[in-house]
C-alpha cells in the first residue's frame, strides 16, 4: 500500500468514516487508520433510532453503510493501532502496527474507550461475568440475572436490551435520578424485568470460577449487599483515546481535543472530530457533522498550503 496521502484519517467510528466519505469526494487521497473493524462504539450497539433518516436498526448495519459509502468515493482503509505521531510541521507522520503513513493533513477520530469500575473482580471476571458490551456477551445470559452499572443512556439503553436474555437486570446507579434521555428513562421503569438499586456503588465483584455475585454499598447510608448475578456489564462513561498524542495538541483537563468550530486543533493541518472532541453532545449525528467539517477544513487547508 501506498505510504503518502493528502488526508490520514485516525479511527474508523461515523466521525471518521463521514471525513473519509467527504475527503474523498473532495478528490483528496484519503487512507483511514483503525485498529478494528470500522464502526466505533456504535457498531456495538443493538438499536439506533436517533440518526436522522435511518429510523432504526443496528449500529452495525448504520457503520456498515458509513463504511460502503466512503469506500464507493475511494477512501483506503488499513487495519493496524496507531503507535506514535509526528504531528508537528507540514508532513504529518502517523507511525502504525503496519508502516508508516505520511500527509499534510490528518484528523483525529479516536473516539473513548469504556471506562472501568475499578474494584476488585473486575479484571478477574473480564470475559467471565464482566463485560462492556452487552450487545456482544448479552446472549450469554440467557434466563439468568445480570447487573447494569451506570445510569447515562448506554447504561439504560443496555439494560432494556439485556432484557431479552436475562431472567432479572439490576440497574445499579450511584445517584437516585437517571442520565439519561427521559424517552430511555420511562421505557425502563416501565420494564417489569429492571430493578433499580438506587444510590449505590459496586465495591467487588466475586464467585469462584464464573463471577456470582456483587457487592454494593449504598452510599447514603453505608450499608453493604450482595446481590447474586451471573453478568455485570458497565456503563459508566467513557474516556479519550488520546494517550499516544503525548500533549502535541492541546487537551482539555480530562483529555479530550479541543478543537474550534472549524475542527481544527492546537496545530496546524491537524483536526479533531467525534467523541475524542471537547463537546457537549456525543451522538452518531453530532459525529458525522464534525467528521464532514473536519474533511472540509482540511481541503481549505491543503488549498491554501499548495
Ligand atoms: P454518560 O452519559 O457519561 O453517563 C455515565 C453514567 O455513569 C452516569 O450516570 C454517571 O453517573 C455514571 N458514572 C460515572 N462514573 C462513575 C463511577 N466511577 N461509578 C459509578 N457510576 C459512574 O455515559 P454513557 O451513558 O456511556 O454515554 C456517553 C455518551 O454517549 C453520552 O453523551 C450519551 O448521551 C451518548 N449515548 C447516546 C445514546 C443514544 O443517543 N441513544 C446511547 C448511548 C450513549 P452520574 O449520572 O451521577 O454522573
Amino acid at each position: 500500500m501506498e505510504n503518502n496521502y493528502d488526508l490520514i484519517i485516525i479511527g474508523g467510528g461515523p466521525a471518521g468514516l463521514t471525513a473519509g466519505l467527504y475527503g474523498s469526494r473532495a478528490k483528496l487521497r484519503t487512507l483511514l487508520i483503525e485498529k478494528m473493524l470500522a464502526g466505533g462504539q456504535i457498531a456495538t450497539t443493538d438499536h439506533v433510532e436517533n440518526y436522522p433518516g435511518f429510523m432504526t436498526g443496528s449500529g452495525q448495519k448504520l457503520t456498515e453503510i458509513m463504511e460502503n459509502q466512503a469506500k464507493k468515493f475511494g477512501t483506503g482503509f488499513i487495519m493496524a493501532e496507531v503507535t506514535d505521531v509526528h504531528l508537528a510541521g507540514n508532513e504529518k507522520i502517523i507511525s502504525t502496527s503496519q508502516g508508516q503513513y505520511k500527509a499534510p493533513a490528518v484528523i483525529l477520530a479516536m473516539g473513548t474507550s469504556s471506562r472501568k469500575l475499578n474494584v476488585p473482580g473486575e479484571e478477574q471476571f473480564l470475559g467471565r461475568g464482566v463485560s462492556f458490551c452487552a450487545t456482544c456477551d448479552g446472549a450469554f445470559f440467557e434466563d439468568l440475572p445480570v447487573m447494569v452499572v451506570g445510569g447515562g443512556d448506554a447504561a439504560v439503553e443496555e439494560a432494556i436490551y439485556l432484557t431479552r436474555f436475562a431472567e432479572k437486570v439490576f440497574l445499579v446507579h450511584r445517584r437516585d435520578a437517571l442520565r439519561a434521555t427521559k424517552v430511555v428513562q420511562e421505557r425502563a421503569f416501565a420494564h417489569e424485568k429492571i430493578k433499580f438499586v438506587w444510590d449505590s456503588v459496586v465495591d467487588e465483584i466475586q464467585g469462584e470460577n464464573l463471577l456470582e455475585r456483587v457487592v454494593v454499598k449504598n452510599v447514603k447510608n453505608g450499608r453493604v449487599k450482595e446481590i447474586a448475578v451471573n453478568g455485570v456489564f458497565v456503563y459508566i462513561g467513557f474516556l479519550p483515546n488520546t494517550g499516544f498524542l503525548s500533549g502535541q495538541v492541546q487537551l482539555s483537563e480530562n483529555g479530550y481535543i479541543i478543537a474550534n468550530e472549524r475542527m481544527e486543533t492546537s496545530l496546524p493541518g491537524v483536526f479533531a472530530a467525534g467523541d475524542c472532541r471537547q463537546k457537549l453532545l456525543r451522538q452518531v449525528v453530532t459525529a458525522a457533522g464534525d467528521g464532514a467539517t473536519a474533511a472540509f477544513a482540511a481541503e481549505k487547508y491543503l488549498e491554501e498550503l499548495r
